[in-house]
């Protein structure tokens, strides 16, 4: 299975800033004549028209940060899954702990808008992960384990990220063996919840802190399907670095 390495540009950058970015990392995967992995990068949604029309018959492809749950309607300042699809996204990230604290999502509203995302024809990453009080308390399996079974609807098909949320932009990472366990328990609760073959196939992130000086580590720790990077990924070199820490693993 291909690593998927996603860049969540999060409230970052004008016009003239995302079509750059963008630019030179179409530039840089092209120099690299085929990476290992599958490069996915998320704009704010003013740029994902933009960015997608850049990144059009390049490797990259693009998604959105967030979507409702309902097709259309009286939601004044939201975005549809299908207007995420009509800019040209292919891919969106829902249930992020910055969504969960800062819009008091919870999983039962993120399950609606992977129903939603999958129906329009995205492709969703669902963040779970534990507040630094949870793993100190000794929760982080417990909440995981309840964050995967509430946001993730019957037939899920779509990728999970597991972003503990005290390494989210602080420079701070799991140890490997701590990554190594949190995502073993969540390839348990996948196969669990969807049985041997579709648990097997789900691809499972780690995001928080990745930049290219740790990508090689944490990508080789077991069951890491791929990184989801903040900060590192609005520089196209470090956001490649990443990418070439990815590695190829066997389905
Ligand atoms: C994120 O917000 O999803 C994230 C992983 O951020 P950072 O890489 O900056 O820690």
């Amino acid at each position: 299975m291909r690593q998927l390495i996603a860049g969540n540009w999060k409230m970052h950058g004008l016009g003239a800033d995302s079509a750059a970015l963008a630019e030179g990392i179409k530039a840089g995967a092209a120099r690299a004549g085929g990476l290992a992995c599958d490069l996915l990068v998320c704009p704010p949604f003013t740029q994902i028209a933009a960015v997608a029309r850049i990144l059009a018959g390049s490797p990259v492809v693009v998604g959105g940060q967030d979507c409702h749950a309902q097709g259309q309607g009286a939601h004044t300042g939201d975005i549809s899954a299908a207007m995420l699809a009509d800019a040209g996204a292919t891919w969106v990230i829902l249930g992020h702990s910055e969504r969960r604290q800062n819009h008091g999502e919870i999983d039962e509203l993120v399950r609606e808008k992977v129903e939603a995302a999958t129906a329009a024809g995205l492709t969703p990453i669902v963040c779970v992960g534990e507040t630094e009080e949870q793993r100190v308390g000794g929760q982080e399996t417990e909440v995981v384990g309840w964050q995967i079974s509430g946001s993730l609807p019957k037939g899920f098909k779509g990728v999970v990220a597991y972003e503990p949320v005290w390494a989210i932009g602080t420079g701070r990472t799991p140890t490997e063996a701590d990554v190594a366990t949190m995502h073993a328990f969540i390839r348990e609760e996948l196969v669990r919840q969807f049985g041997e073959e579709d648990g097997q196939a789900i691809r499972i992130l780690y995001g928080g802190s990745v930049k290219p000086s740790n990508a090689g580590a944490l990508l080789a720790v077991p069951n890491v399907g791929g990184a989801l990077v903040g900060g590192a990924s609005l520089k196209a070199e470090d956001f490649l670095g990443i990418a070439r820490g990815a590695i190829a693993r066997r389905p």
